[in-house]
């Protein structure tokens, strides 16, 4: 397997490699096998590569919405550093922008407002790149908007190797989903549709998102955001809640604080956990067990997770 790697890669591809840096969490963590693509030639010759010899694959795009629970990833992981983007087309009211997987949501968010180009100014704050944030839709609450409201169609390629082009109704997006999280599908290229407006407006819109992140959030920590999905607006209704926040589910459990080791509940937000910096798989584990359980006794409710666990 791994002649057959270095035959194919060279030196691109390294061995047992520390990825801790490519995580917002700092999960310590090594890859049997990392590579990076800054390519679609690098995606395609990868990911075919990896198919032919069986070897699995992981995707990292900025890290940002994954929790690793071990020390090491068996497989080859494949960091997306492919940034790209170009204008496809404009009319008098609209303009289209082709952006490849591996951009980044904040380098999106900085060029199309200053351009005047409407769609993802709520995003700004929201690390990781456009290709990870297709796969979770993300989004933001006030107002409610999605990174999957603006794409029009994208290039998708099967875990074969085979690239094609889908309309944004393939994705079936939805709160915290997209169908490519049940087909393994990986993201290349999308292109989105952003309506013009005065970049005044959109810089305002986005610095009130950013202002009331830092508001809610804790900022400029090892954390990967929230941690599990809001509960249904049913089970909220049953409850008899005042919120379907998780978040706020969890301070009322008492657990704002809590720590195992070093990762800590947040203070500011108990959606959010924070690692202090040398944290380990088992004492995260604890942690979620933690959560887990007082939510089911006080509430019944079963937590799903909105960070992927790898
Ligand atoms: C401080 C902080 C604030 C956050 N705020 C928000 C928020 O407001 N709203 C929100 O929704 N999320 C938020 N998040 C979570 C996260 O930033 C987003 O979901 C982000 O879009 C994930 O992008 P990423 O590139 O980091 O994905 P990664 O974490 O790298 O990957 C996430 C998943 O997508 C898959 N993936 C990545 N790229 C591709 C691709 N090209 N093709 C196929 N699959 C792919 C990965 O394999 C993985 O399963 C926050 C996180 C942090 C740390």
């Amino acid at each position: 397997m791994q002649s057959e790697l270095l035959k194919k890669f060279g030196n691109k591809l390294q061995k047992n490699k520390d990825i801790s840096a490519y995580f917002t969490m700092h999960f310590r963590v090594k890859a049997d096998y990392y590579i990076e693509v800054k390519t679609l030639d690098e995606w395609k010759k990868t990911v075919k590569t990896a198919h032919d010899l069986k070897l699995p694959i992981v995707i990292l795009g900025g890290g940002s919405n994954i929790a690793v629970t071990k020390e090491r990833i068996n497989a080859l992981v494949i960091r997306n550093r492919y940034i790209h983007s170009k204008k496809v087309s404009e009319t008098k009211t609209h303009v289209e922008m082709l952006y490849s997987s591996g951009y980044p949501i904040g380098r999106i968010v900085k060029e199309t407002t200053e351009k005047g180009l409407s769609g993802f100014e709520y995003h700004l704050g929201l690390p990781g790149t456009i290709g990870g944030a297709m796969y979770m839709n993300s989004k933001w609450t006030k107002p409610e908007s999605y990174c999957g409201d603006t794409l029009v169609y994208a290039y998708i390629m099967t875990r074969d190797g085979k690239i094609r082009k889908e309309k944004k109704s393939y994705f079936k997006f939805a709160y915290d989903y997209s169908i490519l999280q049940e087909t393994k599908e990986i993201f290349l290229e999308g292109v989105y549709r952003f309506k013009k407006e005065k970049p005044e407006i959109l810089k305002k819109r986005s610095q009130e998102a950013l202002a009331y992140r830092k508001q809610t959030q804790p900022f400029g920590v090892a954390t990967c955001g929230c941690f599990f999905q809001n509960i249904s607006f049913d089970d909220q209704k049953k409850l008899n809640l005042p919120s379907s926040s998780v978040g706020y589910l969890i301070d009322k459990s008492g657990l704002k604080g809590k720590k195992i080791g070093a990762f800590e509940i947040s203070t500011k937000h108990a959606n959010f956990i924070i690692n202090h910096g040398s944290g380990k798989p088992e004492d995260l584990e604890r942690l979620l067990d933690i959560i887990r359980d007082s939510i089911r006794t006080k509430y019944r409710i079963e937590l799903k997770e909105e960070v992927v666990i790898v």
